[in-house]
């Protein structure tokens, strides 16, 4: 096999996206003081989408990223715009009631409709393709796959679903792994990169100013609160805290609710038409339903884009291609030749119970994170529900402040290993 040196760029992770943006972003560095409406830490999804929903409301908006926009997990992820937000919202019904559980069902359905009406509206380039599978490996994943369909039917699912067995599966998919799944044309892909530069390029025109290379090292709680970068402060009403698993310790209340997990990708040459045609002919995105799941798409320029290996460890793998590849080619042993152009990995912010965690920290500090691997879609939802609060238009964020939310044990060092063994528990009672 032949690794291609990744392509180096100074800013964005080397990946097959910051190989493949639209543009590049050149927003100014903080460097003095200044005063907006609102001030939001963090340039990926969730601060981009709540920026741009501000500014449509016509507020100021500042956005400070601490290296550049989209960045973090929103320019690395898989791309897989999927429906729902967090897991099986039923389980909190004594804390948000059944209306909670239908709304959170609801708002998993809208999440899904911005990216689409954001993309269609302002023109952005991001590669978007409506399709998506969940595929199953094992007999119980497939009847929960099942069961998913159904509740998703009598809910009235507004998109076209279909529940596959063996033979129909691999007119979706041309792999032996999968025993059945289910097709969703009402989720589907993207280039993740490029929606997040151009939902920034959207909210810059609309007069949210970003700063990058402006990392925030403290926040002055007050009735106007101060917002410290290393070289300049905004003073504002309102400050959003959207720097998910890359916050660290800046907020910590919030930060010992969220876990940084490592997710690895890879993606394959561009492969022959005839190739890409037999493996994935209908071009929709996969995930199976495993506890450690692989997830793939094609991606515009038809390579096969790979992910897996949540790692909860707080390590990366020694090779992300060693470790993934062969999961790649369980799946596809068609591609035991292909070549791997690119590799690369980000942070995931995991949450105990796998509900983003949306709310307020004070009166005027919001904040939204913990999308557990299915950000794509819920981080634009957290946008609107967190600036509907900030312009008192709507209620809709205290269905998901009413969610308790628990502190990993064992502190900044111990979590990861922690919840590694938690992890490994799980795994081996799925394997049994
Ligand atoms: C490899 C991988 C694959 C994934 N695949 C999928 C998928 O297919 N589908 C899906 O739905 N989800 C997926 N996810 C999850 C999804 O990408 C995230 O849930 C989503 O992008 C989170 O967006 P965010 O804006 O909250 O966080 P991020 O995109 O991580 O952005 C946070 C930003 O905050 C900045 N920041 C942090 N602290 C500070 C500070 N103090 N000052 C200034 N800036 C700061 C960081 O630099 C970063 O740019 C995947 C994630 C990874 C890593």
């Amino acid at each position: 096999m032949k690794l291609k040196a990744p392509v180096h760029t100074p800013d964005h992770a080397d990946s097959y996206y910051a190989a493949t943006k639209n543009w590049q972003t050149d927003y100014p560095q903080l460097l003095d003081h200044a005063t907006y409406d609102v001030c939001i830490v963090g340039g990926g999804f969730t601060g981009v989408a709540t920026a741009l929903e501000l500014a449509e409301q016509g507020y100021g908006v500042a956005v400070l990223e601490a290296r550049k926009v989209g960045w973090g997990a929103s320019g690395r992820n898989g791309g897989q715009l999927i429906r729902g937000i967090g897991e099986a919202p039923e389980q909190f019904v004594n804390q948000i009631g059944q209306e909670g559980v239908a709304a959170i069902h609801q708002m998993g359905v809208e999440a899904v409709e911005i990216v689409r009406e954001r993309v269609r509206q302002f023109d952005i380039q991001c590669d978007l393709k409506m399709g998506y599978m969940d595929a199953a490996i094992k007999p119980r994943q497939l009847a929960d796959i099942t069961d998913n369909y159904v509740a998703l039917k009598q809910r009235n699912y507004p998109h076209r679903l279909l529940l596959l067995h063996e033979q129909g599966v691999q007119e979706y998919v041309n792999s032996k792994r999968y025993i059945g799944g289910m097709v969703d044309m009402g989720s589907g892909h993207l280039h993740p990169l490029n929606l997040c530069l151009g939902e920034a390029r959207v909210a810059q025109q609309l007069g949210v100013q970003f700063f990058e290379q402006s990392p925030v090292v403290n926040i002055i709680k007050r009735n106007r609160p101060q917002v410290i970068t290393d070289k300049g402060s905004i003073t504002c009403e309102f400050v959003v805290l959207a720097g998910n698993a890359y916050l660290g310790n800046l907020e910590p209340k919030i930060g010992k609710k969220v876990l940084p997990a490592g997710s690895y990708m890879i993606a394959t040459e561009k492969l022959e038409d005839h190739l890409w045609q037999s493996l994935m002919p209908n071009d929709c995105a996969v995930c199976d339903t495993s506890i450690a799941l692989d997830y793939f798409r094609l991606s515009a320029d038809k390579r096969l884009l790979f992910g897996g290996l949540c790692n909860y460890s707080g390590r990366d793998p020694r090779s992300i291609v060693s470790s993934l590849r062969p999961k790649m080619i369980k799946v596809f042993p068609q591609l035991a030749s292909t070549a791997i152009e690119f590799q690369w990995g980000g942070m995931i912010g995991i949450g105990a119970n796998r509900m983003p965690q949306i709310g307020r920290l004070e009166t005027n500090i919001y904040y939204a994170q913990a999308y557990s691997g299915h950000g794509v879609n819920a981080s634009h939802m957290a946008g609107r529900v967190v600036a509907e609060a900030i312009c008192q238009q709507s209620r809709r964020i205290d269905t998901f402040a009413r969610i308790r939310h628990m502190t990993f044990p064992g502190g900044l060092y111990l979590r990861s290993p922690l919840l590694a063994l938690g992890m490994l528990w799980h795994r081996l009672k799925e394997a049994v």
